[in-house]
Formats: structure tokens, C-alpha cells, sequence
């Protein structure tokens, strides 16, 4: 946890550009965009990957889609579409160990993923 960096830009130790924040959860914009919207909503609560999920974080689960919801209809994404992705491991490219769910939108795209 000393070291991940998205603790460290939940704290503003490393700036980021934040588009919500509340005392769960906190969601800026990704570095390296890969759609015109491209947000990444993390649970404040060090939770290195999405396997690591227990009874304990189900409501704050469900409060992150609340979120993501509310930041697509924000961004004008909501009616045409977005996807909402959790990397999990090594085969799906999970790069940063601290769960983050990608809001994706605001062009069309395609099935299956790459
Ligand atoms: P993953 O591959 O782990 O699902 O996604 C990690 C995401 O974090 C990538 O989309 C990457 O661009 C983003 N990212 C990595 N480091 C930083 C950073 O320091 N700041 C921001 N805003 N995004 C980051
Ligand atoms: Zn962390």
C-alpha cells in the first residue's frame, strides 16, 4: 500500500485530475486516455484487485456503479453508451493493484475486446 500509486493520488501525493470525491470513493481521469471519456473510479479502501473482494465491500461496490452512473449521465454518455471495465490479473493487462473501474465512453466500440 506505501507504494501504490493510486493511494498515493487518493491522498494528493501524486496530482491527478479529480472529477469526484467522497469519503469512499474517488475518481479522476486517466493519464493515457483511451476513449474521449475515460475515467477511473477507485474505492478509497486499498483493494489490490477485484478477486480481492469480500462480503465487507459489497455495499461500496454498489455505491462505485451509483457513481460511474452519475459521471456517465455528466459526461452526456449515459444514453449513448459506455462500458464500465475491471482488469483483474496478468491475461487481462491489470496493471496498477489497487481496484479501479474504467468509464469508458463517447465513441463507439467494439466486441470482443482486444
Ligand atoms: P489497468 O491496466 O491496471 O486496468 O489500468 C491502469 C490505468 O491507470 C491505465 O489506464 C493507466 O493509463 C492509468 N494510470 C497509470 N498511472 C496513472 C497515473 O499516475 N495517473 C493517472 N491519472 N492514471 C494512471
Ligand atoms: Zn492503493
Amino acid at each position: 500500500m506505501g507504494d501504490c500509486i493510486f493511494c498515493k493520488i487518493i491522498k494528493g501525493e501524486i496530482p491527478s485530475k479529480k472529477v469526484y470525491d467522497d469519503k469512499d470513493i474517488f475518481a479522476f481521469e486517466d493519464i493515457n486516455p483511451q476513449s474521449p471519456v475515460h475515467i477511473l473510479i477507485v474505492p478509497k479502501k486499498h483493494i489490490a484487485k477485484s478477486l480481492d473482494v469480500t462480503e465487507k465491500e459489497k455495499e461500496l461496490i454498489g455505491s462505485i456503479f451509483m457513481v460511474a452512473n452519475r459521471l456517465a449521465v455528466e459526461r452526456g454518455i449515459a444514453e449513448s453508451g459506455f462500458r464500465l471495465v475491471v482488469n483483474c490479473n496478468r491475461d487481462s493487462g491489470q496493471e496498477v493493484f489497487h481496484i479501479h473501474f474504467h468509464l469508458l465512453g463517447g465513441r463507439k466500440m467494439k466486441w470482443p475486446p482486444g
